[in-house]
């Protein structure tokens, strides 16, 4: 019988014994285990890739009696260093993958919800057996089809085949475009340069735009950074930044210009006006290469640069000299964009019209312009499994196009299930279950809303290596080895190597810790359990591989490589074939104007969006503040975390504090950084504990009054709270390190083409009488 038809329902388990079972989970992390003594054999050296961030900087790591004692970079690393005979580097998250391996903090032993409603210690086998028989039923009662797969980015493809193929679930959040930057990621691809077009060929460049983006402090690998640095140190190149507060690459930077948030895309548009007006364009590439100029042009018609100082809040003569100066750079002049103009209800134009600036100016993979990178083929799935599989998923029409009921969300024709949409579905019993798999969805919108639906889902599947909020809620919980525990493989674009493919592997450098298990031997666990479940065949396939270094070295047979030959020697990468600039051919079309791209211009229609390149104000589609919520909202990253998953690490935590010179302070968690004006009004001091509240939530944070914050502007570091990673709360210095998870001020505004999470939010700030 389904829990959700009986009286006693997962919710009101969770209640009575949630707490109870979360003490008991806990108690079991501090049990020592044997890492206490200090190692003194000998050492040896081993390879990693981070995925801390998921960029795959590479690592060397340095082990003692089976401990990992010290992480360094790999020089020439295309991820971690600047190219050729340079240093390779890690940033402080990447390092803290040596803490997190050790970290006795870490879910050690698989735990199964018993009846009473408490999360017990199982052994693997029991794990396997009760996860398969729990998914049997759940197919049963519910329907395969309404499960969801949320799993992050590590080993996409064998996840895939598991909860798609072989399950039967056409559901799945895809992390990237939800609640990443779906708008950078989408219009790139629909404009015809792909989703890379947020890394240009930095050391190439002589002109670099940071739009949005706090580069120098928060990368997809150390060759970002080391990238611009090198640009302006070879070429003179110029550095702007295009951004709300004053970051760390704004510091650096040439010209600082502090936008109103969410105005972006009317910037990008004066900038265009500029361009056109002065000739300064690439008339060639325009002729020869785009579709949709006079729509395009007729935008920027409409957005002189003394309009859009009054819409940005930036200096008319400002906006000029920085498009001047973009155009004139070009070809070489790169625009440096991701979540920072894509996080936003109007992300979709914002990120279109800044998307324009590349073909405009022509510097579409052309040197220090946007590349076109390109990835090395390493074999699917697919096309290595030897034996034949029925795909279960292919003809079931997931639930958001199925149903009426989200008829009104445009995001349906493009991009499927979105991530603030999955409580609502929950409601209405189309997701009955969910798997995550080191990812947990309650930092990333939608918080407590998201809460409910994981305490009434019938079936909760948790692969992480710490209790954080899905996992202290879940049926099931399988824990995984860290990176440095496991075996894997990169394959690349985007690089401190602008001209090569290239490809990155590693051997585990420990064993598991504890009774933990690498991603691939839990899903080959699960699957082999439920061959013996069930009479479907299929689920034997992975028996066709005795290790995950197996499975990769036939994803590699492609390249004619195996992970032993790419591992060994004083490096862990290979690069591969080179490749040249202006690879598009006198084919290629660069689209200003999206009418041509049906499931676009269908979507577009029903948010009452055009096709072209336009000005969108903030509150169309999101937030707007009011009397009650006058200021603006948005939380960011932070060099030192990673998506929640590294969040209870004291080093960081200590070394965060410092960093914002309140180290003396016990509070460990995230900072809420205030204008001085907006402080005074508020009577609020540094050091002061604040509630911060919206319309749907709030919370406590620790508040930092400083001049870097726009007046009417705030921002706090994401990932953090009691719905994120925890600590042991076993004193208020620990309590106080789970800072607050910043979406639980967030209801459901999203971009309405790609359903990215909005995370602009209106609030107000008051004393919380504390410090
Ligand atoms: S940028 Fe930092 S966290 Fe990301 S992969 Fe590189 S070292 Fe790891």
């Amino acid at each position: 019988m389904s829990e959700r038809e009986g009286t006693l329902t997962r919710r009101n388990l969770l209640k009575t014994a949630g707490a109870a079972a979360g003490v008991a989970a806990l108690g079991g992390c501090l049990s020592g285990d044997g890492t206490d003594s200090a190692p003194s054999g000998e050492l040896s050296t081993a390879f990693g890739n981070c995925w801390m961030c998921s960029h795959n900087c590479g690592q060397k790591a340095y082990v003692r009696d089976g401990t990992v004692v010290n992480l360094t970079g790999v020089d020439g690393h295309p991820r971690g260093s600047a190219g050729p005979d340079t240093e390779g580097t890690l940033c402080p998250k990447g390092l803290a993958q040596l803490d997190k391996t050790h970290d006795p903090k870490r879910i050690k032993e698989p735990h199964i919800r018993d009846e009473d409603g408490n999360l017990q210690k199982v052994d693997w086998e029991t794990a396997f057996d009760e996860t398969a028989k729990r998914l049997v039923a759940f197919a049963e009662e519910n329907g395969a089809e309404t499960f969801l797969d949320a799993t992050s980015w590590a080993e996409t493809d064998i996840f895939r085949t598991v909860w798609r193929d072989l399950y039967g679930s056409p559901e799945r959040i895809s992390r990237g475009i939800h609640v990443c930057a779906g708008p950078t990621f989408v219009t790139g691809g629909m404009m015809g340069v792909g989703s890379n077009n947020r890394v240009p060929d930095y050391q190439n460049s002589e002109y670099i735009i940071a739009w949005g983006r706090n580069v120098l402090n928060s990368f997809a690998g150390q060759f970002e950074a080391k990238g611009v640095l090198e640009a302006i140190e070879e070429n003179g190149a110029t550095l702007v930044t295009i951004d709300p507060q004053h970051t760390i690459t704004a510091q650096k930077s040439d010209e600082w210009m502090p936008i109103e948030p969410r105005t972006d895309g009317a910037l990008a548009l004066a900038m265009a006006n500029v361009i056109i007006e002065e000739d300064l364009y690439d008339q060639e590439f325009v002729e020869n290469h785009t579709y949709g100029f006079d729509a395009y042009r007729e935008a920027a018609a409409e957005m002189p640069p003394e309009r859009a100082a009054e819409i940005t809040g930036l200096d008319a003569d400002q906006i000029r000299r920085v498009a001047r100066g973009f155009a004139e750079a070009a070809p070489q002049a790169g625009i440096s964009v991701w979540t920072g103009t894509a996080q936003a209800g109007n992300g979709w134009k914002a990120t279109q019209n800044i998307t324009a600036l590349n073909g405009l100016v022509g510097n579409i993979d052309r040197p220090g312009g946007l590349r076109l990178w390109k990835y090395p083929a390493t074999a699917s799935f697919g096309q290595v499994c030897e034996e034949d599989y029925t795909p279960r998923a292919e003809y079931k029409e997931p639930a958001l196009k199925k149903y009426d009921e989200y008829s009104d969300y445009p995001v349906r024709h493009i991009e499927g299930i979105a991530h603030n949409l999955v409580p609502e579905m929950v409601e209405n019993g189309h997701i009955n279950g969910i798997v995550c798999h080191h990812d947990d969805p309650l930092k990333d919108g939608n918080a407590d809303a998201w809460v409910e639906a994981i305490e009434a889902m019938d079936l909760v599947i948790s692969i992480d290596a710490y209790w954080n909020g899905v996992s202290r809620r879940a049926d099931i919980v399988l824990p995984e080895a860290t990176q440095l525990e496991k075996d894997t493989l990169g394959t690349g674009n985007w690089s401190a190597y602008p001209n090569h493919k290239w490809i990155t592997g590693s051997k585990a450098a420990v064993d598991p810790q504890w009774n933990t298990k690498p991603d691939f031997d839990i899903l080959t666990g699960i699957a082999d359990a439920m061959a013996e479940r069930t009479d479907n065949d299929d689920w034997t396939i992975f028996q066709q591989w005795d290790s995950h270094e197996e499975y990769i070295d036939d994803q590699l047979s492609t390249l004619d490589l195996t992970l032993e030959e790419i591992d060994s020697g004083e490096t862990n990468y290979e690069l591969l074939e080179e490749y040249d600039y202006e690879q598009y051919g006198e084919d290629f079309t660069f689209r200003f104007d999206l009418d041509q791209v049906s499931s676009f211009a269908t979507a577009a229609e029903e948010a009452g969006m055009d096709t072209a390149p336009e000005w969108i104000p903030p509150g169309t589609y999101g937030d707007s503040t009011s009397e009650a919520y006058p200021l603006e909202f948005t939380d960011v990253r932070s060099v030192f975390f990673s998506h929640g998953s590294n969040q209870p690490h004291e080093r960081l935590q200590d070394q965060f504090a410092k960093q914002n010179q309140l180290s003396e302070e016990d509070y460990r968690g995230n900072y809420l950084y205030v204008h001085p004006q907006d402080a005074e009004e508020r009577d609020i001091e540094t050091g002061d504990l604040v509630t911060i509240e919206s319309e749907s939530g709030s919370g406590e944070l620790m508040a930092i009054v400083t001049e870097r914050a726009r007046p009417g502007f705030v921002t706090s570091q994401y990932g953090f709270g009691q719905t994120s990673a925890i600590t042991t709360g076993e004193d208020a210095r620990e309590r106080s390190a789970d800072g607050m998870n910043t979406m639980t001020l967030h209801d459901t505004q999203m971009d309405p083409i790609t359903g990215q999470v909005d995370r602009h939010i209106a609030v107000e700030v008051t004393p919380a009488g504390g410090d």
